[in-house]
């Protein structure tokens, strides 16, 4: 059994390491945030929370049809219908809404799979990893982060990347084949505004679908109305608005109060109607948030070195005959199978 470093702990990365610590391996799990989920996100406010990443997913292999059934047996995830998906446009590269969703946030299903992690998991968050280095003459490695120290158990017998393609790029530069499959797969930005309302809006009709003519918006979604979700006292309904890519690629660094505006002015006209001043309007940034054009291999692994890579930028293909997987069934797809093969290659050094 051998001690390995998993960067990232979104899907992905807390999928390898269960797998791993399953099968016995010691896991120092790291991830740059304050906690677990990734892209698996909810923002708490004080109108309540919304799920401001991911919606919610697919599934459409068999393995994670099976996954999804246990975490639904748990209570941790729902089974809804698409209709909870207000406005959406025709932007080819992405799948309709999905429709199992966590409960009672999206990011509860990351804390789930977190707290089902066995005691030889170490969990460092807040912790930035900048290099993976050799060490002992190429026999292990080190991880540098940000603060310009090192992660505390000094060396590792492998190391996992498990963060976005962009971003995974630079930490593989160990293995220059990793780097250039991850160069490839890129990523699609989003910027996302978080809006709750005193008043119910006139004229919403929440199972209507409705195309924006003016290719601002790919998507709103009324976040309050989902099973687990709070009210708060004085807020009517809250939601969710995601821009197009090609909306979000040229207001990348608009400053985020004109990105509120704009996504507004969008929404009112896709309603139809004057909105009133929202209680609550908050825009976050998703430099990397689709994959645009994933890699068909399940995951990156190069042997020799011990240096392995899983996520949404891999496992494009499903089961024969079944549609492509979307990002967060090829991000547990791709953990999964990096797991399956690491534990037949590594052996103690
Ligand atoms: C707006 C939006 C809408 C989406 N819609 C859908 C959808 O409808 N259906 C669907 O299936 N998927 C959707 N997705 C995509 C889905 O969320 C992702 O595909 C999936 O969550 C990816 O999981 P992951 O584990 O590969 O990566 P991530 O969730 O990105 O996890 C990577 C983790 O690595 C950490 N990290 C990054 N760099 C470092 C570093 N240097 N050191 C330490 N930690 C680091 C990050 O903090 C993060 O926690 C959407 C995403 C967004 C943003």
């Amino acid at each position: 059994m051998v001690t390995v470093a998993v960067i990232g702990a979104g899907i992905a990365g807390l999928t390898v390491t269960a797998e791993l610590a399953a099968l016995g391996h010691d896991i120092f799990l790291f991830d740059k945030s304050r906690s677990v989920g990734g892209r698996c996100a909810t923002r708490r406010s004080a109108v309540g929370a919304f799920d401001h990443g991911a919606p919610g997913f697919s599934a459409t292999t068999a393995a994670f049809r099976a996954q999804v059934a246990a975490w639904q047996h748990g209570g941790w995830v729902c089974a809804g219908s698409q209709g909870d998906a207000l406005a959406r446009d025709e932007a080819p590269q992405h799948s309709t809404p999905s429709p199992i969703y966590g409960v009672p946030s999206m990011n509860a299903l990351a804390w789930q799979l977190e707290a089902q992690l066995p005691a030889r998991v170490t969990l460092h968050t807040d912790s930035q990893v900048t290099a993976i280095e050799p060490v002992d003459g190429g026999e292990g490695w080190q991880l540098r982060l940000s603060d310009d120290g090192f992660a505390r158990a000094a060396r590792f017998e492998a190391v996992v990347v498990a963060v976005p393609a962009e971003q995974a790029a630079l930490l593989l530069a160990p293995d220059a084949t990793q780097v250039e499959a991850m160069r490839h797969a890129r990523s699609d930005p989003c910027w996302t505004v978080m809006a709750a309302w005193a008043r119910p809006l006139s004229g919403v009709l929440e199972t209507s679908l409705h195309s924006d003519a003016q290719r601002v918006l790919l998507m709103a979604r009324r976040d309050g109305v989902r099973q687990g979700r709070t009210h708060e006292a004085g807020v009517a309904n809250r939601w969710v608005l995601h821009a197009t890519p090609q909306w979000t690629v040229e207001h990348l660094d608009a400053p985020a109060e004109t990105v509120i505006a704009e996504l507004l002015r969008a929404f009112a006209r896709l309603l139809g109607t004057d909105l009133d001043a929202p209680l609550h309007a908050v825009a976050h940034r998703w430099r990397y948030a689709q994959v645009r054009a994933p890699r068909s291999e399940p995951f990156g692994w190069h042997a020799a070195l011990r240096l392995g890579s899983c996520g949404d930028a891999w496992h494009a293909h499903g089961d024969p005959g079944s549609t492509s997987p979307d990002g967060i069934e090829r991000a547990w797809l791709s953990g999964r199978a990096l797991a399956q093969q690491m534990h037949q290659t590594l052996s103690p050094r």
